[in-house]
């Protein structure tokens, strides 16, 4: 069986300009062969169990050379499988996607392309320059800076003067005086604006404003992170006007967050949605005990109308514990137990069984619920907390405290821990690149820190969604900040306060 390969654009950075149709394609994908362009958050839509090829391509840093990675895609589809060819931007504009299909062609393997959203016209895009504009310019232009060893620029700097149109150079920051002079020599006016634009839709885009005559000065002074475009042209006068990426609450801010694998994740699209780059760690997966002997006969005991109270302190512990319910009985098992649930994510869980809780503590804790239910009890209730093995502890010591209660706490489902094969979490950390590490709880900060061991946690600043979360944060060392409710509204404005306070953002 023959299998096929897509050539896919990755767009510039943010995932978010990614194609719908690529990334349908990637969810399918059974092997990924990706560049070093293309973001970590793409990198986060790889399909869990596909199989990944680096074939790094930063100029001086080549992983497999370019054969090399033609005949990995070749070889891959020869064996029958779904091969998606990742690449920055758009595979076409300067990504050799033409000759990555020649051998292809050549096998008869068939092939499709998705294409992206070039980092020549999206980073100027997200720098507020629109590289066409009635008043300024009739055409646009995109060259690149780069010449194969021992040749010579292949630029008809004076047929780019004439155009008058705006210029996009790729690969172009070794080349830039030679560029600039270039086009001095053809007769640029020195004064035309010009700036070089680095990481360009990532949270570390930065613009550097200048003009033909001095961008080679003002980039001198300062190191140039790449990847980078240079423009040139009157529209790039615009970007004081127009920019608004560095305007949102969390521009410049990249997070990681840790999520429970199941979930969607809301969260990120929440912080996204402020401006932050997000990368997602599937921290943590939940899986139902492996010796469900205990769970079982608390639901014998509940189906005979043995309990009182049935609480609840996470939307897994709700799934797990029904499905098993179902599997064993049904719903009239309950016997009419009352319900309760930690908050509101638990109580949604609920919903999805037709089932609303009784008693929703004030704050989102153990502690409170624990207490707080404890005063709605009457004496010698019996309770059944079906819950995560390891479950914190405040929520039980508060309940104890009623008088005469029965506590039944059963271990239903256990945590587990996934680390990331694409994303370098450890290397993140270590430079500094993740400004917050965003925990929805103590055991996502657990998860966390047994995805990434090891490293110093000082360098974390976690934002956590409330007390117990930020203890298990503070016992590693990491800076805390904590949500003033636990919700995910609130955990994300904790975010924006906490970059403010580090970053100097913007209210
Ligand atoms: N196919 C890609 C371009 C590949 S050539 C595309 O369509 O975007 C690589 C060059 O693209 C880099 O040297 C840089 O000039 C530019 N580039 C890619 N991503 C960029 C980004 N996020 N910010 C600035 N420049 C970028």
């Amino acid at each position: 069986m023959k299998g096929k390969v897509w050539l896919v654009g990755a767009g510039p950075g943010d995932m978010g300009l990614m194609t719908l149709k690529g990334r349908e394609v990637l969810s399918q994908a059974d092997v990924v062969v990706y560049d070093a362009l293309v973001s970590g958050g793409v990198l986060g839509l790889i399909p869990e169990g596909a199989k990944l090829v680096f074939a790094g391509k930063r100029s001086g840093n080549h992983f497999l050379r370019q054969e090399e990675t033609n005949k990995v895609l070749l070889e891959e589809a020869l064996a029958g499988k779904r091969v998606v060819r990742l690449k920055g931007g758009d595979p076409f504009v300067f990504g050799r996607g033409g000759e990555e299909l020649e051998l292809l062609v050549e096998h008869g393997v068939p092939f499709e392309i998705v294409p992206g959203v070039t980092s020549a016209f999206a980073v100027p895009a997200y720098n507020g320059i629109p590289v066409t504009h009635r008043d300024f310019c009739s055409s646009v232009h995109i060259i690149t800076g780069h010449r194969r060893a021992d040749h010579s620029y292949d630029i008809d700097f004076d047929a780019l003067v004439r155009t008058k149109g705006t210029l996009v150079f790729l690969m172009g920051i070794a080349a830039l005086p030679d560029l600039m002079n270039g086009l001095l020599a053809a007769g640029m006016d020195p004064e035309m604006p010009a700036a070089v634009l680095e990481r360009g839709t990532t949270s570390k885009q930065r613009r550097v404003s200048a003009t033909v005559g001095t961008l080679e000065r003002v980039c001198s002074e300062r190191v140039i992170q790449t990847p980078a475009i240079i423009v040139v042209g009157k529209v790039c006068g615009l970007a004081d006007t127009f920019g608004w990426a560095e305007k949102r609450p969390l521009a410049g801010v990249r997070a990681l967050v840790t999520r429970p694998k199941e979930l969607v994740s809301t969260l990120a699209n929440l912080l996204r949605e402020k401006g932050a780059e997000v990368l997602e760690l599937p921290a943590i997966c939940t899986v139902p005990v492996n010796d469900m002997a205990d769970v079982d006969a608390a639901i014998e005991r509940l189906s005979k109308g043995g309990y009182d109270w049935l609480v609840f302190t996470s939307p897994s512990g709700v799934s797990i514990f029904f499905d098993r319910l179902i599997a064993l009985h049904d719903l009239r098992a309950l016997n009419g137990v009352k319900l309760a649930a930690i908050g509101q994510g638990t109580q949604k869980a609920l919903l999805k069984y037709g089932l609303r809780a009784d008693f929703l503590p004030s704050v989102y804790d153990g502690e409170t619920l624990g207490r707080e239910l404890r005063s709605v009890c009457v004496p010698g209730s019996r309770v059944l907390i079906p819950r995560a093995a390891i479950g914190n502890h405040e929520l039980i010591e508060e309940l104890e405290k009623g008088e005469g209660f029965e506590i039944t706490d059963v271990a239903t489902y256990d945590t587990e821990y996934a680390t990331s094969d694409v994303i370098d979490e450890r290397g993140e950390i270590e430079r500094g690149d993740i400004d917050f590490a965003v925990f929805t709880s103590a055991s996502t900060v657990r998860g966390f820190a047994a995805a990434v061991p090891d490293v110093d946690y000082s360098r974390v600043n976690a934002v956590c969604i409330g007390k117990q979360t930020a203890a298990e944060a503070r016992k590693r060392g990491m800076r805390t900040w904590v949500a003033e409710k636990a919700t995910l509204e609130a955990l994300v404005k904790a975010v924006e306060e906490a970059a403010r306070e580090t970053m100097g953002n913007q209210e």
